[in-house]
């Protein structure tokens, strides 16, 4: 049975151990909950690009920064929908939809749930990341089919002061709450390299594998270092500490889909290959992530054919 009451001691204790150790316990706990050799394929959307109200310090799409984004307005649903039979013929098995909102008008959320139900039709999971959602709105979006609410932490309660200002802490809690009262699976990660320390990261995994249940998926972030925003001069995290994050997760979340999300570009083949075996089973694919680039679809097609991986099918993801 997952557990919900790691100390921030015995996750420290975790990332500390000799990294054969902890591998062999990441790979132990992957293989009690799921097939390592499969990978959840997911594709992101962004369906409402930039003119953000929030000043995350990571992000290109925050009003505030300098970054280049252009604010545009939400997509068409048709629009939409024909990005999504793309992502299907492409091999994703679920279609992750983004809007740069602090959180969505009613109006606007009328439209996403008439994609989502558009997403459903095609016989793809559906996701969608909005910002804040109240209780009424997250039954509305469970009533069109959505599977899954992507609102993350970011980063331990302690940091979180440095990189967002506009909400708290408990804003996304209560976020994370209502959609989980819904109804709807949560996924819920954080963003590691944003000059967060050690103890920040054995913080973020806490905070994670406290919440009950787990988010059934966890995306463990490194990040875009986008110029114009506040951390884009933060030196980037070293591989092997990243690796060592993802084991964490798998190993304090073992029934939760880690998945490699921002920051796989600059990655190479043999960190991604650590990456799996330390238990991550789900990779964004396409050639964007939001608004940052993501490997081209053919590198990833290679990759996975080198490392003899196959995609999960969708029943799988949903453990
Ligand atoms: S991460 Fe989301 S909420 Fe924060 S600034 Fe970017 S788009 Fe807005």
């Amino acid at each position: 049975m997952p557990r919900h009451d790691w100390t921030g001691d015995q996750i420290a204790q975790l990332f500390a151990l000799p990294l054969p150790e902890l591998m062999h316990r990441a790979m132990a706990a992957h293989r009690r909950h799921f097939d390592p050799t499969q990978v959840q394929i997911s594709t992101l959307l962004s369906i409402k690009t930039g003119g953000c109200p929030e000043d995350c310090a990571y992000c290109p799409q925050a009003a505030q920064y300098q970054t280049g984004v252009k604010a545009e307005k939400l997509m068409d649903v048709a629009a939409v929908l024909a990005d999504a039979a793309k992502a299907k013929a492409a091999g994703a098995s679920r279609f992750c939809m983004g809007a740069a909102w602090r959180e969505p008008k009613d109006k606007d959320l009328d439209a996403v749930c008439r994609m989502v139900e558009g997403v459903k039709a095609l016989g793809l999971e559906s996701c969608v990341t909005l910002g804040m959602l109240t209780e009424p709105q997250a039954h509305k979006l469970k009533q069109a089919g959505l599977d899954y609410y992507n609102h993350n932490l970011d980063t331990s309660p302690e940091y979180y002061s440095k990189i967002i200002t506009t909400r708290t802490y408990q804003d996304r809690l209560d976020t994370l709450s209502a959609v989980r009262d819904a109804g709807i699976h949560v996924c819920c990660g954080g963003i590691v390299g944003m000059g967060e320390a050690a103890s920040d990261r054995v913080g973020m995994i806490a905070a994670l594998a406290a919440l009950n249940p787990h988010p059934e998926s966890v995306p463990i972030n490194a990040l875009v270092q986008v110029e114009g925003t506040p951390v884009a001069q933060e030196a980037p995290l070293n591989a092997i500490e990243f690796v060592r994050t993802v084991a964490v997760a798998r190993i304090v979340m073992p029934a939760s889909v880690v998945r490699l999300s921002a920051g796989r570009e600059t990655m190479s083949q043999e960190t991604q290959a650590l990456c799996f075996l330390a238990g991550a089973n789900s990779i964004f694919y396409g050639e964007k992530l939001l608004t940052t680039p993501n490997p081209e679809t053919y590198a990833d097609r290679a990759l996975f054919a080198r490392l003899g991986l196959t995609p999960m099918p969708a029943k799988a993801a949903e453990n």
